[in-house]
């Protein structure tokens, strides 16, 4: 899974290993970080390995993917999307670089990994794909027009793939935050809260169980599908 180092991925990397898969813990620049998840799942009697990759480097996708096969020794039949920047700024003066960095990391680096993540899950005939998106790729929210196009294109990225492979036993499927608080949102005024129906922000760990639930054997009739947990953000 990508940019598990901490926040959200590191939750659901913990998870899925709770849940019995063995977990690639992808990571860019925070190697400690990235250690550390590691070191809970081998503790708590599971498999993990961390693996540098910037996921907006074309090569990065056959890098993880061949790694990981070598790793484990098996096919990859779990991939989640998760890796995610933001560079926010009012549309007027959004930078090219801004705008760029950001549909690189969030939309591009996704489609490729989705795009090696089936070649192997065709031919097993089973696979599941978890991209996280965001309530922003649902609903405005100024400031983040480079953010919200990379997010609400993972949604069309994520339908689209999963009409495409339905027939073989493979699904695809978005998350869609709303406030989680994590080091992405350590900065933003929490008077925002008050627009959050639940009045609070959600936990890593509240996404990571849609992503476990989407990942699992129960979730095998849903695909093309967008879970939102936002605390009713997006309702
Ligand atoms: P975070 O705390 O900032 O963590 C981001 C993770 O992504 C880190 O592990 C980071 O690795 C990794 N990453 C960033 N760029 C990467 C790249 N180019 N290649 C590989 N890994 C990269 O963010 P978060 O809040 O947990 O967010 C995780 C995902 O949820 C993102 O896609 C974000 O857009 C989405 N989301 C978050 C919220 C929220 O409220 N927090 C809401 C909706 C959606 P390094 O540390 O090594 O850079």
């Amino acid at each position: 899974m990508t940019g598990a180092s901490r926040g959200i991925g590191a939750a659901i990397a913990r998870g899925l290993a709770e849940d019995g898969w063995p977990v690639g813990v992808n990571y860019r620049s925070d190697r400690d970080g990235a250690e550390a998840v590691v070191a809970s799942i081998t503790e708590a009697g599971g498999q993990a390995v961390a693996l540098a990759a910037d996921v907006a480097d074309p090569a990065a996708a056959d890098e993880l993917f061949g790694a990981l096969e070598a790793e484990f020794d098996c096919p990859v039949l779990v991939l989640v999307n998760n890796a995610g920047i933001s560079r926010d700024d009012l549309t007027p003066s959004l930078g090219d670089e801004e705008w760029s960095a950001v549909i690189e990391t969030d939309l591009t680096g996704a489609f490729r990994m989705t795009r090696r993540a089936l070649k192997p899950m065709l031919r097993a005939r089973r696979g599941r794909i978890v991209n996280v998106s965001s309530v922003v790729g649902l609903r405005a929210n100024p400031g983040q027009a480079n953010y919200a196009a990379a997010k609400a294109g993972l949604i069309a990225l994520s339908r689209t793939a999963a009409v495409e492979v339905a027939r073989r036993g493979i699904t695809v499927n978005a998350v869609a935050p709303g406030w989680i608080d994590t080091d992405m949102t350590a900065s933003v005024s929490r008077d925002l809260l008050d627009a959050v129906p639940a009045r609070r922000a959600g936990t890593p760990e509240e996404v990571a169980a849609c992503v476990r639930f989407l990942a699992s054997d129960a979730a095998s009739y849903v695909t093309g599908a967008v879970l939102s947990v936002d605390g009713g953000l997006a309702a």
